[in-house]
């Protein structure tokens, strides 16, 4: 790509502004000063300077709703070459990954993107979201077990921050319960249920904040509206 253009793609100003800059030597491509209109430059490899900063191509921010199936691992790369979530939404161009984690075995709503600020956001213990989870579980919790969930149960060596936990449907030896957490650990969910007795059988996440899984099919996925991108924001 011609150096001109590319620093218009970059915002740093227009392509006839930018061939000005050019020209007046305050442009380096990998640290030798340009000064030739017609220089191109490989986006990818290239390393192009202006004031002494770096300037890259801002990609376009791409902010999906995954419904992750069961057997898939929240990571962009598996060392066990299992199937990843980016296996489900190949036809996405953009490098994006996933916001937080579901675990192999958890299905349901998951947030893919290539923004940072909104990953960081969204994955800060500070101001960590609520996340709604359906877990299908061993048994059926009393009311003393349930009270326990939502007031904090000592896990690894810390007390679960306030929980909200309901059962929704008794069957014969088991019960499907809706949760609200805030938090985010490493496999919580399935931590908090064992530690009142009732060990999940399976786990669902059908919201984030307000954002709905709704009757999006398994392995499915959409973008995110603009309303519910502000919304998260
Ligand atoms: N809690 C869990 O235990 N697992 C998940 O995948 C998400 C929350």
């Amino acid at each position: 790509m011609r150096l001109q253009k590319y620093m218009a793609k970059c915002g740093i100003a227009s392509r006839r502004k930018s061939e000005h800059l050019i020209q007046k030597g305050l442009i380096k491509v990998n640290g030798n000063v340009i000064t030739e209109l017609g220089y191109k430059i490989d986006p990818a490899n290239d390393i192009v300077e202006y004031k002494n900063k770096i300037i890259k191509m801002e990609e376009k921010k791409v902010y999906i709703l995954l419904n992750k199936p069961v057997g898939y691992i929240t990571t962009v790369k598996d060392q066990f070459n299992r199937p990843t979530v980016l296996d489900l939404i190949k036809e996405v161009k953009e490098r994006v990954y996933p916001v937080g984690r579901l675990d192999f075995d958890t299905s349901g709503l998951l947030i893919i993107t290539n923004d940072g600020e909104l990953t960081y956001k969204l994955t800060h213990p500070s101001h960590e979201i609520v996340k709604t989870y359906i877990a299908k579980v061993k048994g059926i919790p009393n009311e003393s077990k349930l009270n326990n969930f939502r007031n904090g149960l000592y896990i690894d060596g810390y007390i679960t921050s306030k929980a909200d936990i309901n059962v929704i449907r008794e069957l014969k030896n088991s019960s499907v319960l809706k949760i609200k957490i805030h938090e985010g650990k490493n496999r919580q969910v399935r931590k908090m249920c064992a530690k009142i007795g009732h060990p999940v059988i399976s786990l669902k996440r059908i919201a984030i904040g307000k954002l709905r899984l709704n009757d999006l099919p398994k392995g499915q996925w959409r973008f995110l509206t603009q309303k519910e991108i502000e919304y998260l924001k």
